[in-house]
């Protein structure tokens, strides 16, 4: 399920954004066909990579990134990795990128801590592609340290990061400088969640110094903070996105897309959230949460409906109102709004309290739309959903 509040991005929008925060990504194109492919490897020089750009981990065990020493390979490499399935998504774009010369690999990641409410950051000398399985066996050997959001990410917190997970020496300004960079891209951007595996070491340049680079990107934007940063907003992506969820959002609505099959609609999330637990006590499966927002039109109670029934599990509608702002009557325009658009199979129970009740039910009763029972109370409301569902 996609997240409420968290837009994921692809590795290559991670590492485009992390570049504009001054963090050492190798270079790279993007592209999205065989022939666009290998002009970018063309052009960025042997040795390059191939990288599958999909919304889940694991692409370098399953095939989907590969090193490509000459053109013959790059165009080998990319047909076969384009339209590769890669743990139920499908590869439509990939990214080219210079190949990097590896001496290690770490772990660097930030994320949001709610509990402390503060960020969080972990810094690991084993990382790579079994970071999960280090997490599990060997919990020490990732170093963690909050950061106080009013003092900011200092060369000191760096210091004991990197000591405590054992950094080599040499390394340890640029991991330092690297982390700080990281931090200032997380604050930002309003990052949920930045996180770089493998942060790699790179072998000794021609003064013999060490370096260290992200390899990989995962970026978790704060949906909720896009409007502030236009940039981002364009890289939501859309495929990753349940439709329903999608369809939902484009319309403005607050939609969480649930496993049951009853349909809810309320206005107000604590009403809504209400909502699902009674249907959830009368023995009920919710098949969403959808928070029509205080004073609904007519047009948004149309779009709710639509999003609900474009969900093919749901048997039954339960539209729990209580008007405030929102009046019942134009909840009940909403509805016949949408009867009268759709060709609406499944049973529909609602229940108005507030604001125009009355007048929202009688507008019901002379619509006589097929299927629809009202309840005056929550609870026979959620009793009554639960019945017609089965
Ligand atoms: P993930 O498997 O989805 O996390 O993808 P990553 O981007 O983390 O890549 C997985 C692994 O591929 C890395 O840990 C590297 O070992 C390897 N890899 C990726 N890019 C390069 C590269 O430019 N050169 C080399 N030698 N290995 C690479
Ligand atoms: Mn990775």
């Amino acid at each position: 399920m996609a997240s409420l509040t968290g837009v994921d991005l692809l590795e290559y929008q991670g590492k485009q954004l992390f570049a504009r925060h001054g963090v050492p990504v190798p270079s790279g194109a993007h592209a999205t066909t065989v022939e666009g492919a290998v002009a970018a490897a063309d052009e960025l020089g042997y040795p390059c990579v191939i990288k599958a750009q999909v919304q889940i981990g694991g692409r370098g065990k399953a095939g989907g990134i590969k090193l490509a020493g000459n053109r013959r390979e790059a165009e080998e490499h990319a047909r076969a990795i384009l339209g590769m399935d890669i743990r139920g998504f499908t590869v439509h774009e990939v990214w080219v990128e210079q190949a990097s010369q590896i001496d290690a690999e770490y772990y660097a990641s930030i994320v949001f801590d709610r509990s402390a409410r503060r960020p969080l950051v972990m810094l690991s000398t084993k990382g790579g592609m079994d970071i999960e399985a280090v997490a599990e066996e060997d919990p020490d050997a990732i170093a963690r340290l909050h950061i106080d959001p009013l003092l900011g990410f200092q060369d000191f917190h760096a210091r004991r990061l990197a000591f405590d997970a054992g950094v080599d020496g040499d390394v340890i300004r640029p991991v330092g400088a690297l982390l700080n960079r990281l931090y200032d891209a997380f604050v930002a951007e309003e990052a949920m969640l930045v996180e770089v595996n493998p942060m790699i070491v790179t072998p000794a340049d021609g003064s013999g110094r060490r370096g260290v680079a992200a390899l990989d990107a995962k970026v978790t934007l704060d949906d909720n903070s896009l409007f502030r940063h236009a940039e981002n907003a364009e890289l939501r992506n859309p495929s990753a996105e349940d439709p329903q969820e999608r369809m939902a959002k484009e319309r403005g609505l607050t939609y969480v897309k649930l496993d049951g099959d009853i349909g809810i609609l309320g206005n107000g999330a604590g009403l809504v959230m209400s909502t699902l637990d009674v249907v959830a006590q009368a023995g009920g499966r919710p098949a969403n949460f959808l928070d029509a927002g205080g004073g609904s039109r007519a047009e948004a109670i149309t779009s709710a409906v639509e999003v609900i029934l474009a969900n093919q599990n749901v048997k039954a509608v339960l539209f729990n109102i209580f008007g405030g702002i929102t009046r019942c009557d134009e909840v009940s325009r909403g509805l016949i709004e949408a009867f009268g658009q759709m060709d609406v199979k499944v049973p529909f129970v609602v229940r108005l309290d507030g604001t125009n009740d009355e007048a929202g039910r009688e507008l019901l009763e002379e619509a006589g739309l097929p299927n629809v029972h009202v309840e005056s109370t929550m609870l026979d409301a959620a009793a009554r959903v639960v019945e017609l569902a089965e």
